[in-house]
């Protein structure tokens, strides 16, 4: 299974994505993760999107497209993924769309986490990771149980941290970037016939379950991807060119048999142009005038 989380952030698609890891048994891709993993091991990209990131704004296409192609040819990306947090732009959406296409694995679907504006703030400002297992809890609406059960081996507590684009300032700055740059990319998805929504508001479990739901509604449809979607256009026009062409063809051959053939000539004109016929025929079934009594 191949999908794709979107959502503002904030919407919850990190915590319900490893839900699903555990689900389906299939990874999370979460760009935002890589780029932080890269920043901590100071590497030069993580140094070059440390900066962007701190500003709440968007690391560039090319750079994003290079970390995707990498990461789904990892042998445990085989059997599919969940991305999260990509793609966040027209350009990466019609990237991965050809992605998808080289490697024949169309995606089978596109869920959008639907949460309010004040429901949003609300969970980012209360959002903090764990350092050690690098789990995400939020102290308002998912608090990490205490003494930790699933933290790393040895350790009884989560080591809890905010990040830094998670502060107020910073925060406005990526809603303001979600609407401008990320959201137009629904309506592709839609159009492609793709994008379920999940209302993505209330507990954990009861947003699992609708993603679930939405997830298996219609496992057919999905596989529609937009790469064989576009494959079948053109199939469909060649058909209706074919048949059209066919059709003129054949009038023509009723026209000449029937010059060949004068006596036949009638009845042929009639057969090949059928709406003159119709149009005759109904001048026919027109009342014929009564003549005038005065005459
Ligand atoms: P996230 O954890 O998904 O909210 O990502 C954190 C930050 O990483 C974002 O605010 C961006 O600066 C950067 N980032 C993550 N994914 C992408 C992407 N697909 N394209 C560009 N920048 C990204």
């Amino acid at each position: 299974m191949r999908i794709v989380l979107m959502g503002a952030p904030g919407s919850g698609k990190g915590t319900q994505a490893q839900r699903l890891v555990t689900q389906f048994g299939i990874p999370q891709i979460s760009t935002g993760d890589i780029l932080r993993k890269h920043r901590k091991e100071g590497t030069e990209l993580g140094k070059r999107a440390d900066a962007i990131m701190a500003r709440g704004l968007l690391v560039d296409d090319a750079t994003m497209l290079d970390i995707i192609r990498d990461r789904v040819a990892q042998p445990d990306a085989q059997r599919g993924f969940i991305l999260d947090g990509f793609p966040r732009t027209q350009t990466q959406a019609e990237a991965l769309t050809q992605l998808m296409k080289d490697l024949g694995t169309p995606l089978d679907a596109v869920v959008l986490f639907d949460v309010g504006d004040a429901e949003l703030v609300r969970r980012i400002s209360g959002r903090r990771t764990c350092s050690l297992c690098n789990k995400v809890f939020n102290i308002h609406t998912a608090p990490p149980g205490s003494p930790a059960t699933d933290c790393v081996p040895d350790s009884t507590e989560h080591q809890l941290f905010q990040r830094k684009d998670d502060e107020e300032a910073t925060v406005a700055e990526r809603l303001r970037v979600y609407a401008r740059q990320t959201q137009p990319v629904l309506s592709y998805y839609s159009d492609a016939g793709l994008l379920r929504t999940v209302r993505a508001e209330g507990t954990l479990p009861e947003i699992t379950q609708r993603l679930l739901d939405v997830l298996s509604a219609n496992p057919l449809k999905p596989a529609a991807s937009i790469a064989v979607q576009k494959k079948r256009k053109p199939k469909r026009r060649v058909a209706a060119k074919k048949k059209a062409v066919g059709a003129r063809k054949s009038v023509r051959r009723k026209a000449k048999a029937a010059k060949r053939r004068p006596v036949a000539r009638k009845a042929a004109k009639k057969r090949a142009a059928p709406r003159k016929v119709a149009r005759k025929t109904k001048r026919a079934a027109r009342p014929v005038r009564r003549k005038s009594k005065r005459r």
